[in-house]
């Protein structure tokens, strides 16, 4: 009964095949040559056929799918498998591929065990192929996120712990690289009207860069535009829409350029800029982490400024400006140390204002400290570079020489006293003049700079004793 009923199915009643065909059901009677193609395979321009030894159906399918496809469909050719089980890619007329899984069984063999009749179906998959490829690509995207995000957490981490060392910056910099592919990349300080290149990483020549600087505000220049916006900014075809950018290599050519102003509360401290050597670098993703890395480096600027800062004023007289006491025995031991170590000679001198108290008796103490802002310049521009000047205390100054013995620290100490006592000094209608005191020796292993300080005090009081305005030296 049953098998009448398929008999008849097989080959005569079209509106049952119409309909088998439909649902994706395919026949094929490699008897008779006769086949039934599902409905997804009437979508593609190919008619099957059962008899074509060629395989041209294959060329059908997705270049990288024939192999496979060829291989399944041989082995129950050969006999060697009564089921098929097979995805693949299918060109439609409409000239896509769509995603198809092919499933059939072989219901009759020859008595080689070759298959007469094979039966299964046809589906149209590329909706799920779709969904599970949006799927695996928001997964992968998840997990760049997640390292990118990491790589973030480790650069600011890095950042905020220090930035007042240069290899801080630099390596900063290069971590950048992990995350804004940029080819060269500079980090820069705003000083007055320029913008100072202090750190550089990916340069020919990165000490090079590092002696540049831009003037600032600059028409024209892509650094004042993205300092001006106060936010990152981005330049894909530079060539064409900033011709005059420095270009640092005369074998690259800069064409893509972000730049991230670095802002900490409101104040510009400067820019991070990268640069690419090839156009649109690039995108609005590279902008929002630059973005997140500047907001970090500006605040760890603003840090270590204001830290520069405080160092300073620690450092630092407020009435004359000159290195303080604290300064002159922290700089002072380490020029006192380095003549112990090299057995050179190193001269003190201790320099104080004859009679200054009468000036504030006479002037009172305003003019007494205008007198004192005077003679510090006066100081400060006599003194030589390797020297070391600092206001001791009161109307004292102390000047540390290293490698200076006791005739040359005399010459020079003479020539600043006599300048002073020949300088008019206008708010007290006359002259005034100094008295020195020197030492100078080669400190011994174990020897504190104090002793050189009270021993050139010891002379000052000679030249105090012996008439004032006078230079007395001792050594040892
Ligand atoms: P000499 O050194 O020649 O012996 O006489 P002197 O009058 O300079 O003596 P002394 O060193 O005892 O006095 C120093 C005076 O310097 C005392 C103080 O009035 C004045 N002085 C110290 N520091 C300052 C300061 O910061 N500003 C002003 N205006 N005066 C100061
Ligand atoms: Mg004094
Ligand atoms: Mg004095």
């Amino acid at each position: 009964m049953e098998e009448e009923l398929f008999s008849e199915l097989r080959l005569n009643d079209r509106d049952i095949l119409e309909a088998l065909s439909e649902v994706g059901v395919f026949i094929t009677d490699y008897l008779t040559g006769r086949n039934l193609s599902s409905s997804v395979w009437n979508s593609s321009t190919y008619k099957f056929d059962p008899h074509d030894r060629d395989e041209s159906f294959l060329n059908q399918l997705h270049p990288d799918d024939r192999e496979r496809a060829r291989e399944t469909l041989a082995k129950v050719y050969r006999g060697e498998s009564d089921s098929l089980d097979l995805n693949y890619r299918l060109n439609s007329k409409e000239g896509d591929y769509r995603w198809i899984l092919s499933r059939g069984l072989v219901v009759r063999k020859t008595k080689e065990g070759r298959p007469l009749l094979v039966v299964g179906s046809d589906s149209d998959i590329s909706e799920l192929k779709e969904t599970e490829e949006k799927l695996r690509h928001s997964i992968e995207k998840e997990k760049k996120r997640n390292e990118e995000l990491e790589t973030l957490r480790q650069i600011i981490s890095s950042i905020s712990s220090s930035l007042d060392i240069q290899e801080t910056i630099d390596q900063i910099l290069k971590q950048i690289s992990r995350l804004i592919p940029y080819e060269s990349c500079s980090l820069q300080i705003l000083r007055g009207d320029h913008l100072e290149v202090v750190g550089g990483e990916g340069f020919e020549d990165n000490d090079f860069v590092k002696t540049l600087r831009f003037r600032f505000p600059d028409r024209g220049s892509l650094s004042t535009r993205a300092v001006q916006e106060e936010k990152p900014f981005v330049a894909n075809d530079v060539t064409r829409d900033f011709p005059s950018l420095t270009q640092p290599s005369k074998t690259r050519t800069i064409l893509s350029w972000l730049g991230v102003p670095l802002i900490a509360h409101g104040n510009v401290l400067g820019l991070l800029a990268m640069d690419g050597y090839v156009r649109n670098r690039f995108d609005s993703h590279h902008l929002e982490l630059a973005g997140i890395i500047g907001q970090h480096i500006a605040i760890a600027m603003e840090n270590a400024l204001l830290h520069e800062k405080a160092f300073k004023l620690a450092m630092e007289d407020a009435l004359t400006g000159l290195g303080n006491r604290h300064r002159m025995s922290m700089e002072g031991r380490f020029l006192f140390e380095s003549a112990i170590r090299n057995g050179q000679e190193i001269s003190f001198a201790m320099l104080d204002i004859d009679h200054f108290k009468k000036v504030n008796d006479s002037y009172g103490h305003d003019v007494g400290d205008i007198i004192l802002k005077k003679i510090a310049r006066i100081l400060r521009k006599s003194i030589r570079a390797s020297s070391l000047l600092a206001r001791f205390g009161g109307e004292e100054f102390v000047v540390i020489m290293p490698k200076t013995g006791r005739t040359e620290a005399l010459n020079a100490m003479e020539r600043i006293r006599k300048e002073i006592a020949r300088n008019p000094f206008d708010e007290i209608g006359g002259n005034l003049t100094i008295s020195i005191g020197i030492y100078t020796g080669i400190p011994r292993a174990g020897e504190n700079m104090n002793s050189f300080i009270i021993k050139s005090d010891k002379a000052l009081y000679r030249a105090k004793q012996n008439g004032r305005n006078r230079t007395e030296a001792d050594r040892d």
